[in-house]
């Protein structure tokens, strides 16, 4: 049996997954569970957490490990983990991805960046920060984000068998789709190969902030208006789908539109932003001006239906959307 590097005070070796609905987290989850307790021969549990049960909406995953003679009679989330997978850099916009971590936790991030820029952009003090193009090999080799993700996982926690992972993926996959395993297996081998990882001490004389479990909730039992009264509804106006772009985007090519608008009748969440103009004629009409990424979640059907190549599919790159993005007027009066 293997020795698990780190356990907390109830004897738990803990992951948690943070992630978005349609990347695979939750499997990846079950996935490290059975080969930690199949494989390896530890006791484990994992499940995940998760809102509506759609494509873009946040999910966490939890995995406990421990030895065998240790119970497990926890099955609360993973509050405090020794490792934290994070399957989309933007979650942290809006997600404390790293809420909760040790001094010496290991954060891994599915991102372009290089350690020290996530370091900087996490506001990460002390730690490891490991490094995985997740998307980039997905699309490369034509498989899932988590393959990549769960390969660069397995190099991370050494105490499980990669080779018991490749077993798996096997197994599961060669009876129905026989030609998917090559892809899954070279996906998942990219990702324990290619990850990056560096560690930090905390910077001398500092220590990790004591763990809050909650922060003062908006809407909680001493905190809500007089009545239950809600004052902050949701809106339509406020949301950003940023977070449930999976990696690709639509780029706008102007010089290529003829703003037929088949564009804006397929796209299900008012990204397009017209302007009345007069045409060659000087009569009126309207032009495409461009993509409101705050409201873009990715689904790239604009893309399937114009005619002309005036959107393309392209990966998406850091800080592409805030600078080429194109306000809808309501917008510009609300932030205004
Ligand atoms: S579908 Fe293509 S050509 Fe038509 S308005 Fe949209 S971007 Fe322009
Ligand atoms: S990818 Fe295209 S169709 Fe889908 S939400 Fe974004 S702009 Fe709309």
């Amino acid at each position: 049996m293997v020795t698990l590097p780190k356990l907390n005070d109830l004897g738990f070796f803990e992951i948690r997954l943070e992630s978005i609905g349609g990347l695979g987290a939750n499997l990846a989850g079950k996935m490290l569970a059975e080969a930690g307790v199949v494989g390896v021969g530890l006791n484990g549990v994992s499940f995940s957490s998760y809102g509506s049960e759609k494509k873009g909406s946040a999910v966490k995953a939890h995995i406990r490990f421990c030895d065998m003679d240790t119970r497990i009679r926890d099955t609360s989330p993973v509050e405090r983990p020794h490792v934290v997978g994070v399957f989309h850099e933007s979650l942290s916009k809006t997600v404390n991805v790293i809420s909760g971590i040790y001094e010496d936790s290991t954060v891994l991030v599915n991102s372009t960046k290089t350690p020290d820029e996530l370091k900087e952009k996490m506001k990460l003090r002390g730690g490891t920060i490991a490094v995985i193009d997740a998307i980039g090999i997905s699309l490369e080799e034509k498989n899932r984000v988590n393959m990549a993700m769960l390969g660069a996982l397995f190099r991370l926690c050494d105490f499980l068998d990669p080779d018991v992972m490749r077993g798996v993926i096997r197994k599961s996959l060669e009876k129905k789709y026989p030609l998917a395993v090559a892809p899954a297996l070279r996906t998942f081998d990219r990702g324990y190969n290619e990850v990056k990882f560096q560690t930090y001490a905390l910077p001398e004389g500092e220590t990790m902030p004591d763990f809050v479990r909650f922060d003062t909730p908006v809407l909680g039992y001493e905190t809500q208006s007089i009545g239950g009264v809600i004052t902050n509804p949701g809106n339509s106006i406020l949301k950003d789908l940023s977070i449930s772009r999976a990696g690709m985007m639509p780029h706008f090519h102007e010089d290529k539109c003829i703003h037929c608008a088949s564009c804006d009748n397929v796209c299900p969440d008012f990204c397009f932003v017209w302007d009345e103009l007069p045409d060659k004629k000087g009569r009126p009409q309207m032009f495409l001006q461009g993509i409101d990424y705050q409201y873009c979640k990715g689904c790239l059907k604009c893309v399937q239906a114009c005619p002309t190549e005036a959107l393309t599919n392209e990966r998406e790159e850091d800080g592409y959307a805030d600078l080429n993005r194109m306000p809808h007027r309501f917008n510009l009066a609300v932030n205004s």
